[in-house]
């Protein structure tokens, strides 16, 4: 059995690392290709020192967004490896392109079923065109299942969990004994916000810059790991921060892990962080008109405000978390059940 598992962008290093693991442990020989669409050490490197994982097989180091660049390069090493499976996670242009360049391999996308239903974002389309040509679909949870089985997708349909609930679970409290950057920031737990922006639309210079105001508003400090991209349109449009607004360098997963569950409030536009919040009991604001983590929303763990700046304030000095939320996405089993599915069809 050889499954041959795609990787390109930082949520795809953190979901792979209890996958590659689990493969391992059922003697399955596992090919990992980077395909090189995050390069940035802070963004790709120190995943793989930190989560231990092991060394791609091929790193094709392509240092582009482009999907068919990526389809183009991916098809050599599939064809040369001849795999059982392709394994794709989420929803980036390197997950798109993995599903294409599949050809007659059978596809097994993890994360299936999610949707915003907003279209205008290029992950909502990649999603529905990976569910389309995946023979498995993995889903983190009942509500992706119906999605998919009301989308008459050909493929089936398994309730897994989610694989990033697993990485969770086993490193957020080594994060916590281990990582200094709360004293290295002079921070006290529950005393600051965390915040990410660099969804597509968001790294726009007038929707970044609205957001940038709304951060500067919410009160005390806002730490915010700035995605190179989001960096990039600050520096070269001179958009403006508040003094309580710290830009800081991306972090690796264990340092960022710490921060973020030891905030008061976390505002992002990352799919991931939204279900982190969750898990570490932290409320959540979504810089986004939508999201596909539906669930935390409804349970009012979660608000959407889009990038209105008073909006941004408010909801972050409103937004609460109760200690009594359900469970969501599963129980850090969700890489076991993947593999286990993987051998025995
Ligand atoms: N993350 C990190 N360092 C940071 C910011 C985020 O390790 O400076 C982690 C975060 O904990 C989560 C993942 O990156 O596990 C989310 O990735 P991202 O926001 O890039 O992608 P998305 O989840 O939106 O696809």
């Amino acid at each position: 059995m050889k499954v041959f598992s795609i990787v390109g962008n930082r949520p795809q290093f953190i979901k792979s690392g209890p996958m590659s693991l689990a493969l391992r442990d059922r003697g399955v020989e596992e090919i990992v290709v980077h395909t090189g669409q995050h390069y940035d050490r802070e963004l790709s490197e120190i995943f793989f020192s930190e989560l231990d994982l092991s060394r791609p097989a091929y790193e094709l180091d392509l240092r582009t967004a482009d999907p068919t660049r990526i389809e183009d390069a991916l098809a050599e090493p599939i064809a040369t490896e001849q795999p059982d499976w392709v394994l794709v996670y989420g929803d980036t242009n390197s997950t798109l392109a993995g599903a294409r360049a599949a050809g007659d391999t059978s596809v097994a996308h993890v994360e299936a079923g999610l949707r915003s239903g907003d279209l205008e974002m290029p992950e909502e389309r990649n999603r529905i065109e990976v569910d389309r040509r995946s023979a498995l679909l993995l889903t983190p949870d009942e509500r992706s299942k119906d999605v998919l089985e009301t989308e008459a997708v050909s493929g089936r349909i398994e309730v897994v969990g989610d694989v990033m609930a697993d990485a969770n679970r086993r490193f957020a409290p080594i994060a916590r004994e281990h990582s200094t950057i709360l004293q290295e920031l002079r921070l006290e737990p529950g005393a600051y916000a965390v915040a990410t922006v660099h969804r597509e639309a968001n790294v726009r210079p007038g929707r970044l810059g609205h957001i940038l105001e709304g951060l500067s508003r919410v009160s005390g400090p806002v730490i915010f790991p700035a995605h190179p991209r989001a960096r990039e349109v600050i520096a070269s449009n001179r958009l403006l921060l508040g003094t309580n607004l710290a830009l800081v360098a991306p972090q690796g997963y264990l340092d960022f892990a710490a921060l973020a569950s030891q905030a008061r409030v976390i505002l992002t536009d990352s799919g991931g962080l939204q279900k982190e919040a969750y898990w570490y009991g932290v409320p959540c604001v979504t810089l986004r008109p939508s999201t596909e983590w539906k669930d935390t929303v409804e349970l009012g763990a979660n608000t959407l405000v889009d990038d209105d700046p008073e909006a941004i304030a408010e909801a972050a000095a409103k937004v609460r978390i109760s200690a009594e939320r359900p469970p969501l996405y599963g129980d850090g089993h969700a890489a076991e059940r993947i593999a286990d599915l993987l051998v025995s069809l």
